[in-house]
């Protein structure tokens, strides 16, 4: 398997989910069972030797591969959520959307000072999401953020809002 193979394993949808977006699915690869083990293996390469103490996914696509990364590199699992998934007490960031606002939780325990934090999700668009995640991280004074995305739409230059506070790695560009 190589990265030009899992590449043309992502489907793209047209008009999902509104007109004039072009939804990168990513199930078509991750159903194929090499395409599912080169993603998370060339994730485990790339961080394993980071000192990363947890990795966070962000719901729900971010699910996906963050745990299996974890396990791999010896470091804890940590869910980012949509409002009223977390049991416990949380700590909550908002965030502009292109219609309204969003918001995402932690809990309020899952990190510390003492952590270097590796943020996962399925794909970068504008950033917005990732930004939310890396704040509500800093609210905890963890040591370095790394970024992690499948996918990167490149020509919307999310990046540039997430680079000033985390080292940010997409495997995937459009
Ligand atoms: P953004 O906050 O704009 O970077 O959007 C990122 C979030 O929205 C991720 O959780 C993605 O799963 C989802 N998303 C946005 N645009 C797309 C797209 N074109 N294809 C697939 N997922 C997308």
């Amino acid at each position: 398997m190589t990265l030009d193979e899992v590449k043309g394993l992502v489907r793209n949808i047209p008009d999902f989910p509104i007109p004039g977006i072009q939804f990168k699915d990513l199930t078509t690869a991750f159903i194929n069972p090499s395409a599912l083990k080169y993603m998370r293996d060339e994730m485990v390469k790339e961080y394993a030797n980071h000192g990363i103490t947890k990795v966070i996914g962000i719901e729900s696509r971010g699910f996906i591969m963050a745990p299996a990364v974890a396990m791999e590199i010896g470091a804890g699992f940590v869910p980012i959520r949509k409002p009223g998934k977390l049991p416990a007490e949380v700590v909550e960031q908002s965030y502009a959307k292109e219609y309204g606002t969003d918001t995402i939780q932690i809990h309020k325990d899952a990190l510390s000072e003492d952590d270097i934090v590796l943020i996962h999700d399925d794909l970068l668009a504008t950033g917005g999401t990732m930004k939310a995640a890396i704040d509500l991280c800093k609210k905890f004074g963890v040591k370095k953020i790394y970024v992690h995305f499948l996918v990167e739409l490149d020509a919307l230059e999310g990046r540039k809002l997430l680079e000033n506070d985390a080292e940010v790695s997409s495997m995937i560009h459009y």
